[in-house]
């Protein structure tokens, strides 16, 4: 292969060199002139000097063809060098001569590209170190609480029927948040890496709150709540993946079960023309307005002792969101403090 960034002394030589890439052009231009001088330069004689000065020509032609070939040559190779060692801020540093315009385009495209790819891979690792940090911190959590329970209990406390009882119960506590934030984790990472798969067909939308509501009925019952459905026709079908909407629906009743203390929990479907709104209410704490943006990100609670104390990973509505969403809706949540909180999202008839 040609070397552009040889020594001076051979120069002389690459710039020849970088220009043979166009000897076909050139015996094809020599040709149509020898051919030309022949029929018109009177006398032969003349004809060898002619083309002895063409050759010298082409000689010269040559050399500062490959010269001019090889500078451009040498400056694209410096740019790709710069680019690949991420010295350039800005895609303005990138300049090539004028008539080169579409090529520099085009490396100015390529270098937007990459700077872009590379922003959002440390953006990625950012985001994934705080979740390795989230996940570790959460974990290390219960963990602690069990074993401190476990080695109270083992030092004597076994023997107090006082505090026995309690300290195994808080331990198995511990026990199903673990389990929960493991069943959680399970379902982010299968999002994360594209496993979690749609099912999509039609379905009765009232046979699912139904199922739904019996699950967690006595979820509710435990905390003096009634869930309440308010039905749409029988028939009424949604277009959907079935578990991954059961799966939406219990994060957002448990929810509501969890934030609600007095009153009540209500599923309700409204029919409209081309679509179904799917709603889940409670008459519980209500969400402060700065943070309605925020309880999608994962493990963000906003009582995060609260949200523990009752088994809550901080990971359901990021599961919500996601499933929602890939059902091409979005989850809309209204709530006031103190009174109450709706989530709701579409789905198609
Ligand atoms: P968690 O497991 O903590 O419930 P989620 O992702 O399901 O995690 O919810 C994030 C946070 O949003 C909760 O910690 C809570 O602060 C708030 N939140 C969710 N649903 C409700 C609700 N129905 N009423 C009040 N606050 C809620």
């Amino acid at each position: 292969m040609l070397d552009i960034n040889s020594k001076p002394s051979n120069k002389l030589v690459s710039n020849f060199l970088s220009s043979i890439v166009y000897y076909k052009e050139f015996i094809l231009i020599n040709l149509l002139i020898i051919l030309i001088l022949i029929f018109v330069v009177d006398g032969i004689s003349l004809l060898p000097v002619l083309i002895i000065s063409i050759l010298a020509a082409n000689v010269i032609a040559f050399y500062f063809i490959g010269k001019k070939r090889n500078k451009e040559l040498e400056n694209i190779k410096s740019i790709i060098n710069n680019i690949s060692q991420s010295k350039y801020n800005n895609e303005d540093e990138i300049q090539l001569s004028t008539k080169l315009i579409s090529l520099q385009d085009a490396i100015r495209e390529m270098f937007r590209k990459e700077k872009n790819d590379i922003e959002n891979m440390q953006r990625l690792q950012k985001v994934r170190s705080q979740f390795l940090a989230n996940v570790s911190h959460e974990l290390r959590t219960p963990i602690f609480a069990i074993q401190g329970y476990i080695e109270t209990l083992l030092s004597g406390a076994i023997n107090d029927d006082k505090v026995n009882r309690n300290f195994l119960e808080k331990a198995n506590q511990n026990t199903i948040s673990l389990s929960n934030l493991l069943n959680d984790l399970i379902d982010i990472s299968m999002i994360e890496s594209g496993e979690m798969r749609m099912s999509y067909r039609y379905f009765k939308i009232n046979d699912l709150i139904n199922q739904v509501c019996q699950e967690n009925k006595k979820l509710a019952e435990d905390k003096n709540l009634k869930i309440e459905i308010k039905p749409v026709p029988d028939d009424l079908q949604v277009f959907g993946d079935r578990d991954k909407i059961k799966q939406v629906l219990i994060n957002l009743v448990q929810n509501a079960i969890k934030y609600t203390e007095k009153g009540k929990v209500e599923i309700i479907v409204e029919e409209e023309e081309k679509q179904a709104k799917i709603i889940v209410k409670d008459t519980g704490i209500g969400i402060p307005e700065n943070y309605i943006d925020r309880i999608f990100e994962r493990f963000f609670r906003i009582d995060k002792a609260r949200s523990r104390s009752i088994g809550g990973t901080g990971l359901g509505l990021a599961i919500v969101k996601h499933i929602v969403e890939a059902h091409h809706s979005t989850v809309i949540v209204k709530s006031k403090v103190g009174e109450g909180s709706e989530f709701s999202f579409y789905l198609k008839k």
